[in-house]
């Protein structure tokens, strides 16, 4: 018999009819024998409304009693999934973040988990079969004893802290998609749902935009090697034979993964904007008195290209931004102008950053050649690129991010038979 963590968002739990599936998905495993720790997160929209409402209070407000307001949405879910289940006959109790505890540290609305003491749970599994329901998104601050959360998207987090101090055998992810995509299936047709994933091929892919788990949960789950297994909460839970191996994707350590593809997916944002710095002076302190500014103004500079400059004396500087900071960004760098110098700006919003990522990446060459090659055959001009261990990024003009995914998930034989 495993130990499980069930942790099931927003959507799954969005009325009382889908918290009702969500109990006997519960059910099923509590049935099979399993010690059952189940984290949920508020009913889809809630924490939006107590957001919402905290800043209709004031705009400007303690980041203290934010959390006391947003913190309830996890509350009700957790209380009602345990009435539900105890209605259908399975023994659950419903704990919140202070009950167990789950300390965290006190940086209210983005906290993380410092300890989280697991023993109350095992013993009530080990001594009468009690399913735990747990508040996800939530603790408390360990020397004020205040309720914090975890950030936007948390409850992954507390589900994969939770498996790791019960050390639970997996963490299954319930959510609305039924595994993580070689790419986004809405723009290409022939993604294929992956089986295994590294916990570092994921972090790239969530990082990138692929949006299926808090990135924070993914990096937890790698420093304590909790395997997680992303799986669709909307299959029937009557569907499901528990002797049979779930449908899903499997995060776990890279050793886990027999055979490596030399690439496991490609993501695509295009959210970016790019910057170029015309005939910046070539001197010490000058990538300082650009990067320096954008960093004070919370800006996330993502690639950095320089070139060679070719008189000794000025270059060309460009990189890219959320394009949700291009303005701010730009301005930022024209106040610097004195500090800086240089000769003019350009910026481009009408961009898209294309990654391709894969931990074979590690042991082949080539493996960007081919895309470029590739690439210009279709015509895409390349703006800019960068590349890292397992993953390289080109930017190119947004009208051809489609196109360029496509020809890449093709070229890599990531397309389903
Ligand atoms: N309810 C919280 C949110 O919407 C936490 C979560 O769902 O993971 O961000
Ligand atoms: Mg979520």
């Amino acid at each position: 018999m495993a130990r499980l963590v069930m942790k099931f968002g927003g959507t799954s739990v969005a009325d009382l009819d889908r918290i009702r599936n969500v109990a006997h998905h519960v059910k099923r495993e509590a049935d099979a024998g399993h010690d059952v720790a189940v984290v949920v997160s508020a009913m889809a929209g809630v924490t939006n409304q107590l957001v919402q409402w905290c800043g209709q209070a004031a705009p400007l407000h303690d980041a203290r009693e934010y959390d006391a307001v947003v913190a309830t949405g996890e509350q009700v879910t957790a209380g009602l999934l345990a009435i539900v289940l105890e209605d259908m006959g399975v023994n659950a109790r419903s704990w919140q973040g202070w009950q167990l505890p789950i300390l965290t540290d006190n940086a209210h609305a983005s906290a993380r988990i410092v300890d989280i003491n697991g023993a109350e749970l095992v013993k009530r599994f080990e001594e009468q079969k009690q399913v735990a329901v747990i508040a996800g998104f939530q603790g408390i601050y360990k020397d004020s004893g205040r309720i914090t959360t975890l950030g936007r998207g948390g409850s992954d987090t507390s589900a994969v802290a939770i498996a790791a101090a019960i050390q639970a055998e997996r963490c299954d992810i319930y959510t609305d998609v039924d595994g993580v995509y070689t790419t986004d299936p809405r723009v290409v047709a022939k993604a294929r749902r992956l089986d295994k994933i590294a916990f570092e091929e994921m972090l790239e892919l969530a990082s990138l935009g692929a949006k299926v788990m808090q990135v924070r949960s993914v990096e937890l789950g790698m420093v304590h090697n909790v395997r997680i297994f992303v799986r669709s909460s909307f299959e029937k839970p009557e569907n499901i034979d528990p002797a049979k191996p779930p449908v899903g994707t499997l995060i776990c350590d890279e050793s886990e993964i027999m055979e490596h593809q030399i690439v496991t997916g490609i993501a695509f944002s295009k959210d970016e904007a790019q910057i170029t710095i015309r005939r910046v002076q070539d001197k010490p302190g000058v990538a300082a008195a650009i990067f320096g500014p954008l960093a004070d103004a919370n800006i996330n500079v993502d690639m950095i290209v320089q070139t060679v400059s070719a008189d000794g004396k000025t270059t060309d500087l460009t990189f890219t931004v959320p394009s949700a900071d291009y303005e701010r960004a730009h301005a930022t760098i024209e106040k610097s102008r004195g500090m800086i110098g240089y000769e003019r700006l350009d910026g481009a919003t009408d961009v898209a950053k294309i990654s391709v990522i894969g931990i074979g990446m590690r042991s082949h060459v080539g493996v960007a050649a081919m895309a470029f090659k590739a690439l210009s055959g279709r015509n895409i001009n390349i703006r800019a690129i960068t590349t890292s261990e397992i993953k390289f990024s080109v930017l190119i003009d947004a009208e051809y991010a489609e196109l360029a995914v496509r020809t890449l998930h093709a070229l890599y034989g990531l397309d389903k038979a």
